[in-house]
């Protein structure tokens, strides 16, 4: 299976990508992660975001498309993977409907997670996350079960993101409404866009989610 999760920041993609991995063995794509990645090493095209990132505007259409193109035919992804904060642009949606034409591989469903716009500044704010297994958490809505160690790996390293600040997150979400939020009209005149409540708890929008693949997968 070939999903998309969509929403803006903060929606949950992330925190929900990592439980659809382990429940159905797909590959989470996160271009987010993989830019930072990039920042982190010094390549020549994390040079290129850094500054871009730390505004929260929209790295180049042609930078992430490259990257998801190139990822996408690596061997663990032929079992099916999860875009997570790719397409954020129509010509990026365009180009990945070329590519995955291409590489004769089809898309089973697009996940459309709805939060209110205060919400997603409060989720933002507060994120963070192991600095050693990278497990994600919030400082009121997810914390870890004993204090300042990942249920995870036992880490007790935490990290924030230096763009999950108050600033930037105005930025980002104006990226979101402006660039993103079209993308839903795109998906639903295919057929293929799900929407689910993301305002719930976490569990709750994973069963959700979980209905919605069972039915793509009856579907398709
Ligand atoms: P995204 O990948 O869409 O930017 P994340 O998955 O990183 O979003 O979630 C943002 C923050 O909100 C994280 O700290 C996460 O723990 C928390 N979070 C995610 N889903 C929920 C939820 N349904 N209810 C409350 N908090 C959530
Ligand atoms: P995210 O981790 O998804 O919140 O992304 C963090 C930042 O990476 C964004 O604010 C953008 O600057 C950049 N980014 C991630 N994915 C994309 C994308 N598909 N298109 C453009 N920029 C992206």
């Amino acid at each position: 299976m070939n999903l998309i999760l969509l929403g803006p920041p903060g929606a949950g993609k992330g925190t929900q990508a990592k439980e659809i991995q382990v429940r159905h063995g797909l590959v989470q794509l996160s271009t987010g992660d993989m830019l930072r990645a990039a920042v982190k090493a010094g390549t020549e095209i994390g040079l290129k975001a850094k500054s871009i990132m730390e505004k929260g505007e929209l790295v180049p259409d042609e930078v992430v498309i490259k990257i998801i193109s190139d990822r996408i035919d690596e061997p663990d992804c032929q079992q099916g993977f999860i875009l997570d904060g790719f397409p954020r642009t129509l010509p990026q949606a365009a180009a990945l409907d070329q590519m995955l034409a291409r590489k004769k591989k089809r898309l089973d469903a697009v996940i459309e997670l709805k939060v209110d716009y205060n919400r997603l500044v409060e989720r933002i704010v507060g994120r963070y996350t192991c600095a050693t297994c990278g497990e994600g958490y919030h400082d009121r809505f997810k914390r870890p079960k004993v204090r300042q160690v990942c249920d995870v790996c036992g880490g007790t390293e935490f990290t924030r993101r230096a763009d999950d600040n108050a600033e930037t997150v105005t930025t980002r979400l104006m990226a979101y409404y402006r660039d993103t939020a079209p993308l839903t009209g795109y998906y639903y005149c295919k057929g293929t866009l799900r929407t689910v409540d993301g305002m719930a708890p976490i569990g709750d929008v994973a069963k959700e989610i979980e209905q919605h693949l069972a039915e793509a997968r009856r579907d398709g």
